[in-house]
C-alpha cells in the first residue's frame, strides 16, 4: 500500500468518525416492521455499539445505531449503516461475510461491494484493532438473528 493511499484511507476513517452518518437510535417508521436490537462491547478497546434493525422479514427498512469508542469502531459502524440500508437480509449476510473475510486477509483486494469500508483493511496490520472494525458487524449479525427469530 502506498503512503498516499494510506493517508486517503485515514481521511475516510476520520471523516466518518467526526461526522458519523445517521448515528442515534430511532423507532421504525412502519409499525408493521419487526424490530430487534443488539449491543456489543469490545473490552480490549472500550468500544460499544448498539444496532437496531427494522425489517419486513426480507428487506432491511431501517438501521440505526449508537456507539462510543475509537475512530475505527465508530467509522466502521457509520460506513456499515450506509452500506446495508435498504438491502435484503440475505444480501447483508453476504456483505458481512465479505467484510469479515477482508479483515482476515490483508493480501486479498477488498471487494468493490464494500465501498468505503475498504479503508478499514489497513487495520489488519494491527491485530488488536481488528476487533474494533468487526464490532459493529458482529452486533448487526446478532440483531438480524434476533429479528429472524421473531419471525418463527
Ligand atoms: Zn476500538
Amino acid at each position: 500500500m502506498t503512503q498516499d493511499l494510506d493517508s486517503l484511507y485515514q481521511e475516510i476513517i476520520l471523516d466518518h468518525y467526526k461526522h458519523p452518518h445517521g448515528r442515534g437510535l430511532r423507532d421504525a417508521e412502519d409499525p408493521a416492521d419487526r424490530v430487534a436490537e443488539a449491543h456489543h462491547v469490545n473490552p480490549t478497546c472500550g468500544d460499544e455499539v448498539t444496532v437496531r434493525v427494522a425489517t419486513d422479514g426480507t428487506v432491511l427498512h431501517d438501521i440505526s445505531y449508537d456507539g462510543m469508542g475509537c475512530s475505527i469502531s465508530q467509522a466502521s459502524a457509520s460506513m456499515m449503516s450506509d452500506l446495508v440500508e435498504g438491502k435484503t437480509v440475505s444480501e447483508i449476510r453476504g456483505l458481512t461475510d465479505e467484510f469479515q473475510h477482508m479483515m482476515k486477509e490483508p493480501d486479498v483486494p477488498a471487494p468493490e461491494s464494500l465501498g468505503d469500508l475498504e479503508a478499514l483493511q489497513g487495520v489488519v496490520k494491527f491485530p488488536v484493532r481488528i476487533k474494533c472494525a468487526t464490532l459493529p458487524w458482529n452486533t448487526l449479525t446478532n440483531a438480524l438473528d434476533e429479528v429472524e427469530a421473531k419471525a418463527s
